[in-house]
């Protein structure tokens, strides 16, 4: 009998993710994870074709099929023709992971443009509305689908606000919050769940496309494990919560965080 890990579909079918944001950092750990216990996994990245081809190969290597999908996440247009690749490539999906997101400079409110503010809440959080938009109406039962997971990647900066550094950051992943909740309440009675992982500070290459490069490792002394987490250990947060492991579980927010 299979694990709730592997996740077949009734007549040993692979079950389907889209990851979005998946050439690097957490989205790539999580796509590499969810082929090894079993999934396929479309990949979608907006700028950097190489780093997605990379995570693609790596998919395949761990016994997943790939599927890339460029599209920027904020343009709800290709949102929606991502969606109908998926379908005309694979028929549909069965799980989403909205983890595009970015940061930007250091900077206090008072110094932002309106540009730098649309720019954070476009991605970090209309780009996820789209995504979920798309999923919910592919796999909820109200829609004719057969259910699936959604797991939203927010953010501990919703509990602590990031002042001096991206509030307008901490803001939108605090949208993300209200999002998964309100999301999660709406379509749990249709096959689907909706969750969130809250990271902490993560040693990827988001600090470096922030001006700061030392970033996770400067403030590692702020962190009760003193250190900062790897994205293998959000994506392990991640692929429970997409997982039949965590069949009971809608609308909780997830924090890995070494205890920030
Ligand atoms: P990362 O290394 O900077 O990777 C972000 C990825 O998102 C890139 O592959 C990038 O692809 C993609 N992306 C950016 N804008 C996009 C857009 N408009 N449309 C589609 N894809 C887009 O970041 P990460 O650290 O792995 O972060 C992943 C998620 O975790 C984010 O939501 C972030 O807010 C969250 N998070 C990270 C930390 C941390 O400390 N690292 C902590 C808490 C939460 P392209 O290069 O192709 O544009």
């Amino acid at each position: 009998m299979a694990t709730a890990q592997t996740q077949p579909l009734p007549g040993g079918a692979r079950r389907r993710l889209l990851v979005t944001g998946a050439g690097r950092g957490i989205g790539a750990a999580v796509a590499v994870m969810a082929a090894r216990r079993g999934w396929d996994v479309a990949l979608n990245y907006a700028r950097d074709a190489a780093a997605a081809g990379r995570t693609a190969e790596a998919v395949r290597a761990a016994g997943g099929q790939a599927l890339l999908l460029p599209a920027d996440v904020a343009d709800d247009a290709a949102v929606v023709a991502m969606f109908a690749a998926l379908d005309a490539a694979w028929g549909g999906l069965d799980g989403l992971v909205n983890n595009a997101g970015v940061v930007d400079v250091a900077q206090r409110v008072d110094e932002y443009s309106a540009e730098r503010v649309q720019r954070m809440f476009a991605i970090n959080v209309f780009g996820s509305f789209s995504c979920a938009r798309e999923a919910v109406r592919r796999m909820s039962t109200r829609h004719g689908g057969h259910g699936g997971a959604i797991v939203n990647i927010g953010s501990v900066a919703s509990k602590l606000g990031s002042a001096g550094q991206y509030v307008d950051y901490a803001a939108a992943k605090g949208a993300i919050d209200v999002f998964t909740v309100g999301l999660s309440r709406e379509v749990a009675a249709e096959g689907v769940r909706v969750n969130a992982v809250r990271p902490g500070i993560t040693d990827t290459e988001i600090h470096a496309s922030g001006g700061q490069p030392d970033r996770a490792w400067r403030l590692a002394p702020q962190i009760p494990m003193q250190r900062p987490g790897t994205a293998d250990e959000v994506a392990e947060a991640v692929l429970w919560l997409l997982s039949d492991a965590a069949a009971y579980t809608t609308g909780a927010l997830l924090d890995v965080t070494g205890g920030r």
